[in-house]
């Protein structure tokens, strides 16, 4: 039997590329071997109070740019998460056994407190279940996210297995996070710090769907230093960053071209950025010219919808079943 894989986006926006290769990327080669579930995360992205149209046209554009990166919708289940209500019940029954120290204690729950003291909602708080719920919905053991989910993927272990100490059961296995290439990956920002992010600002991302000037302004506009000061020395942060974006977007030879020149003292930051830009959008193009041809299709877009929520139902149905049995809920 296929093992089963399960991962989702927030819609909060259009996809970026640290979007793509800590999580897309990976789903498009899981999908043959797996049993996979994709999934567009519209009820965590309620944290932040999206306007209903705003909602609707962001759950759009996942779902349009997960099928032009290439997840194919009949090999997998791709599925908006508010239509499988059973993810909501099971978030009901995992938050009765987590604990407001453990949720408290989340990074990413302490990173919004800093950055939005105004909305610590108690779906912030709980976002950690919820994502619980998700995984364990289909009972599965891999999760392909990027490194930043390394912690809340910890916390779905200690709450699946808490569930099965309670109930004395083994009914939920433990998922591991997982990427293609070994390593979790993060992928950096045009900011000089951190990670890519739509809440750094536009600035900072790349998006799958930028054109080719956008790009080009983008990378012409991110952070760099006046040069190296000294030869063969480490790159700071912001060089380092371009350099490992470069890395994926690139071929090995112009790489390693820019990197000789660099620790020669000679590189010109504009032919870099030049060149990184260019490889960027040869990456790109494709992905955009299928985002928005995939975009005008509104029926194929209903249809794959439907069907995808058909057979997320189906699974998620088997498991709140079991669930309801194990907790003691019996009809008279
Ligand atoms: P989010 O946009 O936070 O909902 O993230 C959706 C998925 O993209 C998650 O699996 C993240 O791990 C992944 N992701 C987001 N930003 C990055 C990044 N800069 N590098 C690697 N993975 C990322």
């Amino acid at each position: 039997m296929k093992e089963t894989v399960v991962s989702g986006i927030r819609p909060t926006g259009k996809l970026h590329l640290g979007n793509y290769f800590g999580a897309v990327a990976n789903f498009v080669k899981m999908q043959h071997d797996y049993n996979c579930y994709f999934f567009i995360a519209d009820l965590h992205s309620l944290t932040t109070h999206p306007t209903p149209s705003d909602l609707h046209g962001y759950v759009k554009h996942i779902l349009v740019e997960y099928l032009a990166c290439g997840i194919n919708p009949e090999e997998t289940t791709i599925y908006v998460q508010s239509d499988v209500p059973e993810v909501a019940e099971l978030y009901l029954y995992l938050n009765m056994n987590a604990y407001l120290g453990e949720l408290e204690r989340s990074a990413s729950f302490k990173d919004k407190i800093r950055s939005h003291p105004d909305n610590v909602n108690a779906g912030l708080l709980t976002y950690p279940t919820l994502m619980a719920a998700d995984i364990l919905i289909h009972r599965a053991t891999k999760v392909p996210v990027g490194k930043d989910q390394e912690q809340h993927l910890e916390m779905t272990r200690t709450f699946s297995n808490r569930f099965n100490r309670l109930y004395n059961n083994d009914f939920f296995p433990e998922a591991q996070a997982y990427n293609f290439s070994q390593n979790l990956v993060k992928i950096p920002g045009l900011d000089g710090s951190g990670k890519m992010s739509k809440s750094s600002g536009d600035g900072n991302c790349i998006y799958l769907s930028d054109s080719p000037e956008v790009i080009r302004k983008k990378i012409s506009r991110a952070v760099t230093d006046g040069g190296p000061a000294e030869e063969n020395q480490a790159k700071p942060e912001a060089i380092q960053n371009l350099f490992d974006l470069m890395k994926i977007v690139s071929t090995p030879d112009t790489l390693t071209h820019f990197d000789e020149l660099y620790s020669k003292m000679s590189i010109r930051y504009g032919d870099f950025k030049k060149q990184l830009a260019e490889d960027m959008i040869v990456f790109n193009t494709p992905i955009r010219e299928k985002i928005e041809d995939l975009s005008k299709d509104t029926v194929y877009l209903r249809q794959v919808a439907k069907h995808g929520a058909l057979k997320a139902r189906e699974s998620a149905h088997k498991t709140i079943k079991a669930v309801r049995e194990i907790i003691g809920f019996k009809s008279f």
